[in-house]
């Protein structure tokens, strides 16, 4: 933190964090001037104004508690200690939540699973498992977003509206910068969008093609077949997929024509008829592309770390969503997630890091999870409104705490904290209850104690 004394602005309050990631969407900006003074932050130079609220809105406790039981304040270690015996007594614990906090609170949110013999699943995983199953089948081409800058002379936008959703996309990674071998930015680059209605990221691209949402597939596969050469019937491509064929070949042609090219994409190809089998198709369009010119196939992201889970999930248990460890080792399920297990009733007590995923999930698992004893860790979890058995209020990853967060490409980043709080980190209060069900657990091991002895005479 500083700020040079020289400055003409120079205020001897005010300090500065350079270089602070934001994690409002998932463009994840690394590269943000946080101004912090009496114990606020200020200013947050280079973010565009979602991310600004992120980092300027009140973090401080307010009048909240630490901690609560079924609602009343208490003491953290008496919550703690609450927390560990619903968690360690349970007989098929859940744990949700891990998209918005740092990879080493995730870690420690795995090994408790594993201690419990939970089921672990991040929120996001009904989202990702389409995109998870595609790349699990054909495999993905795929770059950083530094390559993608440096390099793309094309880009697809399929099914995203980036200027809407990840607002410094387009200046930061994908269209205006100058690039190593892109030096003229959005001038050297064609940039093309695809959706099933008119958004402002194709009101800036050079092409645009409207696909209805329900004929992603027909389209990716003909794109496909275009680019392969296989011959197709004009009239009947064009019935299928609802596109005219002039617009078909014209993509086709720039596809192939390109030096570099990334095709962006997120949950919502997945989301659409086809399921896995659609982002299967644009996966397949990609890597056939790579056997004349290179294409990759890169997500937006989300906001938060949940590329982070996936890559915690993958590194301790070998799959990166929905695993279950209560067979006292790690088993993946396979095409299931918490909230097919919420919904059937196969949880009673949950543990909930960082955010909440009540609102993503289906009715069935929502009255469940609502049914069920709840341990929740989150900034604003003693907040009132909530309802949890144990809630215990955290530090807010990325303005309290440090760590680090994955970006949707794989590429790890640290967070630069600017403010301090009272507040425990998640991975502390984490650890904490791991500590307290492994004493639980060595105490229902150990021989009972041996009756006193009673005098014989
Ligand atoms: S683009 Fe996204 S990550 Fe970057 S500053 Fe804006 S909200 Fe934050």
């Amino acid at each position: 933190m500083s700020t040079p004394p020289d400055s003409p602005s120079h205020d001897p309050a005010l300090a500065v964090v350079e270089d602070a990631t934001c994690l409002a969407c998932g463009c994840l900006c690394d590269d943000i001037a946080l101004e912090v003074s009496g114990g606020r932050i200020v200013e947050a130079r280079h973010a565009c104004d979602r991310g600004r609220a992120w980092f300027l809105a009140d973090r401080g406790p307010g009048d909240w508690p630490a901690a609560t039981i079924d609602g009343r304040p208490a003491p953290r270690e008496e919550a703690l200690d609450r927390a560990a015996e619903l968690l360690g007594r349970a007989r098929a614990p859940i744990v949700l939540g891990l998209t918005q906090t740092t990879v080493e609170a995730q870690a420690a949110a795995v090994a408790l699973a594993d201690r419990l013999g939970a089921v672990i699943d991040p929120s996001h995983a009904a989202d990702a498992a389409p995109r998870l199953s595609a790349i699990a089948r054909v495999g993905r081409v795929s770059a950083t977003l530094g390559e993608v800058r440096d390099r793309a002379d094309l880009v697809v936008f399929w099914g995203v509206d980036p200027v809407t959703t990840h607002p410094r996309h387009w200046e930061r990674y994908s269209v205006e910068p100058r690039g190593r071998f892109v030096p003229e930015g959005r001038a050297g680059r064609t940039i093309l969008a695809a959706a099933s209605e008119y958004t402002p990221t194709a009101a800036r691209a050079d092409r645009h093609l409207l696909v209805p949402a329900d004929a992603q597939f027909e389209v990716l596969t003909a794109l496909r077949a275009l680019i392969n050469k296989i011959e197709l019937d004009p009239e009947r491509v064009a019935a299928a997929t609802g596109v005219a064929w002039d617009d078909l070949l014209e993509w086709a042609q720039r596809l192939t024509r390109a030096r570099f090219g990334a095709f962006f994409f997120d949950a919502n190809l997945g989301r659409a008829r086809g399921g896995a089998a659609t982002v299967e198709a644009a996966l397949m369009l990609v890597r056939d592309q790579n056997a004349s010119t290179r294409l990759v196939a890169m997500t937006l992201g989300g906001p938060g770390n949940p590329a982070g889970a996936e890559s915690v999930l993958t590194w301790q248990a070998g799959y990166p969503v929905g695993v279950d460890y209560s067979a006292g080792y790690p088993r993946s399920l396979a095409g299931e997630t918490a909230a097919d297990r919420l919904a059937r009733g196969e949880a009673d007590v949950a543990l909930i890091v960082a955010d909440d995923p009540i609102t993503a999930l289906p009715q069935a698992a929502r009255d469940h999870l609502l049914r069920i004893p709840t341990v929740l860790l989150a900034p604003d979890a003693t907040a009132t409104g909530r309802r949890s058995s144990v809630a215990l209020a955290t530090a807010t990853s990325g303005i309290h705490t440090a760590g680090t967060v994955v970006r949707t490409d794989g590429v790890m980043l640290p967070l630069r904290p600017a403010l301090t709080t009272e507040w425990p980190t998640d991975r502390e209060l984490l650890r904490a209850i791991d500590e307290r069900v492994r004493a639980l657990q060595v105490g229902d091991r150990a021989p009972a104690p041996r009756p006193a002895e009673v005098p014989t005479s």
